[in-house]
């Protein structure tokens, strides 16, 4: 990287707030009271980001009379879920591929409930008035070298035969430019229909609203401490009051889980993400992008960027940081040289954009499991519920996990509850040094596949064959 280059991209961040983009809103509504008293309730759901929140919504709707209390540590969507690129995608699976390579016998059925559970969320989105600037504009997988364009191609053949690329179009190089203008791109995928955009935050938001119009007690400040049974229900001491419930449903994501035996399945990785000023109408016309799709590129280090709906762009991914012993802190929230990595590949993406500033710049913890798709499961005699382990796709799939946590506290079997992907666990991660020196070994070497047109070395081989794998 040429020194001249450098000091004009970190130029480009230096009035960069260091706070999520999506949280630095005067919108932001006030918490809800924190709990000061002692509670009784049919449901406690704790975690106010989208698991929590589509879990207490749904339980709501699924069941008027149900009394419902939603207890978050902080402040609803504070975490990944008011921080993350806003694709809200139909994919269970973590993508396609993941998808076909881990559950071939049952990806018809993933995908089509994947895409009821995206029409379900635009339903929601419209039933309750929820203002999140949802758009359906579908997503461009983009290939930025020629090995890539091969593969796309390919694929988009393969998935054509498997009866699997419904509304999925395949874009050679000047098609792709005609959608977004980058020297860079070299082939597409456009996805028309499998994704939508939205502003993360004001989806947790209006989620909360909608809580809280359908009679769900939202306690926000109110930490879950411990959880024990007691009598034939659960206990929940909070700082200031216990919770006593029937049920318990937890969308506590990467944070430590109340049942202890669920940690080891997943990792924090932090992923990062950059938000340019507005776009003048000029620089907007320089790169085309009047469809507004989502973005993301082929590589394994790969970047996701979108439009915000006043024409800002999003710029984000590549670094995938795990922290040596896997806890999550808000130090690594910000990684200035990460920041500075993004700069620069942004303006070899965009040199149009050349003079554009970096308005914010932030990071968040991914909850990483070693098949890159949620796991659900029970425990305290089917009183407790968790699913997590969303990996970097979350944002649509919260609100599948939330349906398959009540399908599984009501002990009934339904389409959800019988599939393999919901039945069974993903592998656990093993503790320290094995995890960071397993997962150092795997960065390096998709690094150097990347490098490499692709090739996957003997150790990437060997944890394709075992199924294992680490991503964002
Ligand atoms: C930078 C970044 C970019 C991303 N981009 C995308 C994207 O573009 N598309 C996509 O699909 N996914 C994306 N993701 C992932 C997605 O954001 C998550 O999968 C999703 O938000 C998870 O929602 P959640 O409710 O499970 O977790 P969270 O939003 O993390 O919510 C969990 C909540 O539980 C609370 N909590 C935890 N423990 C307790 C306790 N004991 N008591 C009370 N409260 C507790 C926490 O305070 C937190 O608010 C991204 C993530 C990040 C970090």
């Amino acid at each position: 990287m040429a020194p001249g280059a450098m000091n004009r991209w970190t130029h480009s961040l230096s009035d960069a707030q260091p706070v999520p983009y999506w949280l630095d809103d005067p919108g932001r509504p006030r918490p809800q009271p924190a709990l000061t008293t002692s509670e009784t309730c049919d449901l406690l759901v704790v975690g106010g980001g989208y698991s929590g929140l589509w879990t207490a919504l749904i339980a709501k709707e699924r069941d008027p009379g149900r009394d419902v209390v939603l207890v978050e540590g902080r402040e609803v969507g504070w975490a990944a879920s008011g921080r993350n690129g806003g694709f809200c995608a139909a994919s269970l699976t973590h993508g396609l591929p993941n998808g076909l390579a881990r559950w071939p016998q049952e990806i018809h059925r993933l995908q089509e409930l994947g895409a009821r559970n995206l029409d379900a969320i635009e339903a929601a989105v419209a039933r309750h008035s929820i203002d999140c600037d949802f758009e359906r504009t579908g997503e461009i997988d983009v290939a930025t070298e020629p090995y890539q364009a091969a593969e796309l191609r390919d694929w988009h053949e393969e998935t054509v035969r498997r009866g699997l690329a419904e509304d999925v179009e395949y874009l050679d190089a000047e098609a792709v430019r005609e959608q977004v203008n980058s020297p860079t791109f070299q082939a597409g995928l456009w996805d028309r229909r499998g994704v939508a955009m939205l502003h993360p935050a004001k989806l947790a938001w209006g989620l909360k609203q909608a809580c809280v119009k359908l009679g769900v007690r939202v306690h926000e400040h109110t930490p879950a401490l411990t959880l024990k049974p007691y009598g034939a229900g659960m206990a929940v001491r909070t700082p200031y009051g216990r919770i006593r419930a029937r049920q318990v449903a937890l969308g506590t994501n990467i944070f430590p889980s109340l049942v202890r035996r669920v940690r080891s399945y997943t990792v924090p990785v932090y992923d990062y993400a950059l938000m340019t000023e507005p776009l003048t109408e000029g620089q907007l016309a320089s790169i085309g992008w009047k469809n507004r799709q989502g973005l993301g590129d082929s590589a394994n280090q790969f970047h996701y960027f979108r439009l915000s709906a006043d024409n800002r762009v999003l710029w984000g991914g590549y670094d995938a940081v795990y922290p040596y012993g896997g806890r999550v802190r808000a130090e690594y929230d910000d990684r200035p040289e990460t920041y500075a990595k993004l700069a620069g590949h942004f303006f070899t993406c965009f040199p149009q954009l050349e003079g554009v500033r970096f308005t914010h710049a932030w990071g968040g913890a991914i909850d990483t499991c070693s098949r890159f798709s949620a796991f659900f499961g029970t425990a305290h005699q089917r009183k407790v519920a968790y699913a997590a382990g969303y990996t970097g796709l979350g944002v649509g799939a919260t609100r599948f996990g939330a349906e398959v946590m009540l399908d599984l506290l009501s002990g009934e079997r339904t389409e959800r509850t019988e599939l393999d992907m919901v039945r069974k666990k993903p592998l656990p991660f093993p503790p320290e040094p094995f995890a960071w020196t397993g997962i150092a070994l795997t960065k390096w070497s998709l690094a150097r596949a990347d490098a490499q047109a692709g090739r996957r070395n003997l150790w990437l081989r060997t944890m394709d064959r075992l199924g294992l794998g680490f991503d964002s």
